[in-house]
């Protein structure tokens, strides 16, 4: 049959539906914390120096190398906000690899910028590091490249005592501490809070990133690469304690309708309230997921007879609320649902395409309906 049937999208109608995924939001978010911040300190770290310079500090360095520090801390902040604008396109997959990349830049420029600018340093003034290792934070959650960086910075810092003994020197005093122990102290205190931060923020990641994964932004509704591997677990589980469950496929009926008199943003709302209703009227251990665009998919623990009483409650409620359009206005919305039941010898695709056809049955027929058997004439 060439028309479509409901819940079946191609990748093309699919995407600008659903729009962002969850990660991917929190990937931009992310990207914000990790790259933006840091770089945006670094390059008002360098307007401070500046500034601090021509109010008579740092004599000792030059007009000159000031103003290549604030060049290349005006590099990172432009390499940031590229990335950055890069990153928030494309998928997750290629904005991790992005994110990878520039963080590889930005720490290659980190080693060049410290290799300079550790010669400029003058003793008593060892806390203006400070600012450099906020840069550092740019490696937040990359155990790896942050640990190659703080080497690199503590071979520079050896390095730059063998080059020119003379910057770590300083007049006698009573209170004198030679100027490497100030430095490698500095940095390994430095280095250790960072990894440290490194460690726990990639545990927290990590974590997010697979509670974000599994979830739709729009609605909280668990998303659909979910479903596979939790319908082939249910499905397992369904043949080891001889149970059964069922799949109810869930459309809104006439929402392009609602989209084209309320506009898109009301759509949301509607279709946020109908996610709500349906994860409201289902047990705990049932469960939703965002299909396609405005489909919504149940996966119920429960025969036949209990999904199709639970459908006719979700249903009932659904149509009997209305919802406040700009406060005034009472909109309604109904629901039309198709439920398979699962036997042995079905697969998931097998369910879906029984629950697509009794939905599609449905909106046929009149819509606002829970169907849980075709005529017979119509059967597979
Ligand atoms: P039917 O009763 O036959 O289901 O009619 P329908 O208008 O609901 O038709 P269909 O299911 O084909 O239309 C889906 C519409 O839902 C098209 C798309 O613009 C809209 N839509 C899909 N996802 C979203 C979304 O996330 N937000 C909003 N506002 N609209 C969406
Ligand atoms: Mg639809
Ligand atoms: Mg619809």
């Amino acid at each position: 049959m060439a028309e479509k049937q409901y819940g079946q999208f191609t990748k093309e109608e699919y995407e600008p539906m659903v729009g962002l995924s969850a990660l991917d939001v929190f990937l931009a978010r992310v990207y914000r914390f990790v790259i933006l911040i840091p770089t945006a300190v670094a390059a008002t770290s360098a307007v401070a120096y500046t500034l601090t310079k021509i109010a008579g500090f740092y004599q000792e360095v030059s007009w000159g190398a000031l103003l290549i520090f604030d060049l290349t801390n005006l590099c990172y902040f432009m390499l940031a906000l590229h990335f950055y604008r890069a990153g928030l396109q494309g998928d997750s997959l290629e904005k991790q690899s992005k994110l990878k990349l520039h963080k590889i830049a930005v720490g290659i420029g980190i080693i060049i910028q410290f290799n300079f600018t550790i010669y400029l340093i003058p003793y008593g003034q060892w806390w203006a590091f400070a600012p450099f290792f906020i840069f550092f934070t740019v490696f937040f959650f990359d155990i790896r490249l942050t640990c190659s960086v703080t080497v690199a910075v503590l071979i520079s810092t050896v390095l730059s005592w063998v080059i020119s003994p003379d910057i770590m020197w300083e007049p006698e005093g009573p209170n004198y501490v030679p100027f490497y122990i100030i430095r490698i102290s500095y940095l390994i205190f430095s280095a250790f809070l960072l990894l440290s931060l490194t460690y726990l923020g990639s545990k927290y990641l990590i974590d997010e990133l697979e509670k974000y994964a599994n979830y739709d932004t729009l609605t909280h509704l668990l998303n659909r690469r979910t479903m596979d591997s939790l319908l082939k677990k249910v499905i397992k589980q369904s043949q080891k304690e001889k149970s059964t469950f069922c799949i109810i496929m869930v459309d809104i009926d006439d929402f392009k309708h609602v989209n084209d008199t309320y506009g898109h943003d009301f759509g949301d709302e509607v279709l946020k309230y109908v996610a709500h209703s349906i994860l409201t009227g289902v047990k705990k251990t049932d469960y939703v997921f965002r299909w396609g665009g405005e489909e919504i998919c149940i996966m119920l623990k429960a025969p036949k007879e209990q999904a199709q009483s639970a459908a006719e409650r979700i249903r009932k409620d659904i149509a009997d609320d209305r919802l406040k359009y700009k406060k005034e206005e009472a909109v309604g919305v109904t629901v039309t649902m198709g439920v398979s039941e699962y036997h042995d010898g079905l697969t998931i695709k097998d369910m879906m395409e029984d629950a697509d056809a009794k939905l599609y049955y449905g909106k046929r027929h009149g819509k606002n309906q829970v169907v849980v058997e075709l005529p017979s004439i119509l059967r597979v």
